[in-house]
């Protein structure tokens, strides 16, 4: 007797915590992931960590946390560029990864759209193929004549959703910033937020943002919408937080190398949360949940075989870097790096006796910043389409506009690395070997087998039957030299 009324004079207070604690909203939150194994020779990231972090916070707070992804996770990836069931891999790896970790909400990041010739077709398999919902305010599908909602299973993605425990109402809506691509047509992310916050403010108790923006539109959002209580950002690839008044902005590090926590314990009478946000590192210390460790060892052995038909050793360190490599998108498109001007010598060094080197910044597509050990997957990373080089002896007329054309190329995939050869911005011309650019001369230029082909933007010129082109040597299939990766990688190991 004396047991029950001691318990009965708990429950109000066992209650109250119930009751408290259902007011207690947790986000697991992730941004730009583009490999499902750890990096940094298994030390950082890894998603079978972060899907175990998943599992402990479900534990803690089970009717009330939220895995969500804010973008960025179908490319650029080495494995994603591998072919596997006769098909390239193009993120299916990452998206049964996904599938596995519990991701439950995601939004388009601008490399969900990086499947150029038939994009289209590989989104909608992936999205077929996810078991997350995709929530996006101010994108669709545009059709011959019309635009319609991206979809799947024949169902709209929703531009919102409202997320219910039972006690409170959380509205979350998504935003990308603008991709250049015919089958997407994408509106102003600040129209479509205002539209999406005024439709959920009175249906919830609190409203929050999941993102793919530029960091300077996070914080414009976060002015021109007070009422929101927290932004979860993707697209910069290391972690940043900020307050702008009452909002929460935050990113987390790229490949998970760092999760965001978000708590909000939301005071429904007040329409407002308290957040707090832990971003929690990554690392061999995190336990794996066996069920996703198991998915991402699948791919792997998928990855490895293919490299070996390839002729690589991903694991065997070829390089230890005294100084970091920036293969970031942002940098490779826009200054020379030690990181990129090492591939264009390793590049002019395979053809003795050439006169200079270059290569397209587009080509890097690791978007990490590498350290230290640098292993042959590493390399299959940094430049994953592969290709090979040629020598190719063209007139000084046809290479000064090989070289403006990479110069105004600047911020794009066409922005031209060298060796050899370096603008002067006083007098606006270009040197070769320290020697002005001769006009009237022929030079022999090392160059991917990609820039022959007109596909470049802005250098659609740049054909083997272009009349300023005299000769191209191109090596045969066996020769290391038909994969620029093996000669940065034999580079590197002299
Ligand atoms: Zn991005």
């Amino acid at each position: 007797m004396k047991k029950i009324t001691l318990l009965l004079a708990w429950l109000p207070l066992v209650l109250f915590t119930a009751c408290r604690s259902g007011r207690t909203i947790t986000f697991l939150h992730i941004n730009d992931v583009y490999e499902i194994a750890p990096l940094d020779h298994g030390k950082a990231g890894g998603m079978a960590r972060v899907a175990h972090i998943n599992q402990e916070l479900r534990r803690k707070n089970p009717e009330s946390t939220y895995f969500v992804h804010a973008g960025d996770f179908l490319s650029p990836s080495v494995i994603g560029t591998l072919r596997h069931e006769g098909d390239r891999i193009r993120g299916r790896q990452m998206v049964e990864v996904m599938n596995s970790a519990g991701v439950e909400y995601v939004t388009f990041g601008n490399h969900e759209f990086d499947y150029d010739e038939e994009a289209p077709t590989v989104l909608s398999k992936r999205i077929e193929e996810s078991r997350f919902r995709w929530i996006i305010a101010n994108m669709q599908l545009r059709q011959q004549d019309k635009t319609v909602p991206f979809s799947k299973d024949g169902a709209a993605f929703p531009t919102s959703v409202i997320l219910d425990n039972g006690q409170v109402r959380v509205g979350m809506f998504a935003l990308c910033l603008p991709v250049q691509k015919d089958f997407v047509e994408v509106t102003d992310p600040f129209e479509a937020a205002r539209r999406e916050y005024e439709d959920l403010k009175n249906r919830c108790d609190v409203v929050v943002a999941l993102t793919h923006l530029e960091m300077a539109d996070d914080r414009r959002l976060a002015e021109q919408f007070p009422g929101l209580t927290l932004i979860m950002g993707g697209h910069d690839h290391d972690h940043i937080r900020e307050r702008i008044g009452p909002v929460t902005i935050a990113k987390a590090d790229a490949n998970a190398k760092t999760v965001y926590i978000h708590r909000l314990r939301v005071n429904p009478r007040r329409k407002s949360a308290r957040v707090k946000s832990r971003l929690k590192t990554i690392n061999e210390l995190v336990p794996e949940e066996p069920r996703t460790a198991a998915v991402v060892a699948k791919w792997q052995q998928i990855a490895a075989e293919s490299f070996r038909e390839l002729g690589f050793a991903p694991d065997e360190v070829v390089y230890t870097t005294p100084v970091p490599w920036d293969g970031r998108e942002a940098t490779v498109r826009t200054e020379h790096s030690v990181l990129t001007s090492t591939i264009a010598s390793s590049m002019y060094e395979a053809f003795p006796g050439s006169d200079l080197a270059l290569f397209n910044g587009g080509s890097v597509r690791v978007d990490d910043v590498l350290q230290e050990d640098i292993s042959q997957y590493d390399i299959v990373r940094i430049l994953p389409f592969g290709g090979g080089i040629s020598q190719v002896t063209m007139t000084g007329d046809l290479l000064q506009k090989v070289l403006e054309a990479g110069r105004l190329s600047r911020g794009k995939g066409g922005f031209l690395h060298h060796h050899n050869a370096r603008y002067d911005p006083p007098t606006g011309t270009w040197q070769v070997a320290d020697a002005p650019l001769d006009l009237q001369g022929t030079y022999k230029v090392v160059l991917p087998d990609f820039l022959m082909t007109g596909k470049e933007f802005g250098m659609s010129f740049l054909l083997p039957t272009h009349p300023g082109v005299k000769a191209v040597v191109t090596p045969a299939r066996e020769d290391p030299r038909s994969d620029i990766r093996k000669v940065f990688i034999s580079h590197l190991k002299k």
